[in-house]
């Protein structure tokens, strides 16, 4: 059980959208639930948030996690073509890969001193380096550093259960173009599982992987509707929860 309930879910967004301060937040904050956002450690032009816009959310109870500096991601990912990416996983070495995780880490602790406990979600869900027979997982330079971190999943099975998982490579489920009766049901299974799920978005109708408002804000009136049935709480908490009192 998740603090009494039957399942939990985080709902966490990657990227450090605009739609996450205008669209996300505002419709999180009326309903009182909190939400992950795992931003990039680096200052994006184009009229893309700060780090600093993220503050008020922090002080509201929100968390703040970590997706790098430069969001590497599969050299052969056709997400390559998105502006935020630099560099790419084949090419780069497990020390480059250090380097990148450290100075992402050392500069959110500049700009939230205040936050001791980080977690880090990993870009294009990617936990590797190299190539063929040189290819290795990253996933141990991310437990050394963070509470936890958020790799992908499957659809149809992707929550995760204490305590057989593994809270640095949580699988997660991608919410983009899904309706909220979509949504809905893969809450219900988790609640049926007594998992815990980890729901991703990008833009509220922004940019790419969009999720439509309407269909974001059913979901939430779901969640608000059903907490006696599922802990809806951000992913730091749960994990914490989750790994030192299975089910408490
Ligand atoms: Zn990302």
């Amino acid at each position: 059980m998740w603090h009494g309930r039957a399942g939990a879910i985080s709902l966490t967004f990657d990227d450090g959208m605009r739609s996450h301060l205008d669209a996300a937040i505002p419709l999180l904050d009326e309903r009182g639930l909190k939400g992950t956002f795992y931003l990039v450690a680096r200052e994006i032009a184009g009229g893309h948030p700060t780090l600093e816009d993220f503050r008020p959310a922090l002080e509201s109870g929100h968390e703040l996690g970590n997706h790098t500096i430069h969001h590497p991601c599969s050299c052969a990912n056709e997400v390559q073509s998105q502006p935020i990416i630099h560099g790419c996983l084949e090419e780069m070495t497990l020390e480059d890969m250090a380097a990148e995780l450290d100075e992402a880490d050392l500069r959110f602790r500049e700009v939230f001193p205040e936050v001791e406990r980080w977690g880090f979600a990993y870009p294009c869900y990617n936990t590797f380096v190299g190539r063929g027979g040189g290819r290795q997982s990253y996933v141990p330079l991310v437990a050394e550093r963070f509470a936890y971190a958020r790799a992908g999943g499957e659809m149809s099975k992707s929550y995760n259960s204490p305590p057989l998982m593994d809270l640095h490579c949580l699988y997660s489920w991608k919410c983009e173009n899904r309706s909220a009766a979509d949504m809905i049901s893969l809450v219900e299974r988790t609640i049926e599982a007594g998992a815990w799920s980890v729901m991703i978005f990008h833009g509220i109708e922004e940019g790419h992987l969009p999720v439509d408002r309407e269909a974001f804000r059913g979901l939430l009136d779901y969640l608000d509707a059903h907490r006696d049935d599922v802990r809806t709480a951000p992913a730091i908490e749960v994990a914490g929860e989750a790994g030192s009192n299975p089910r408490s």
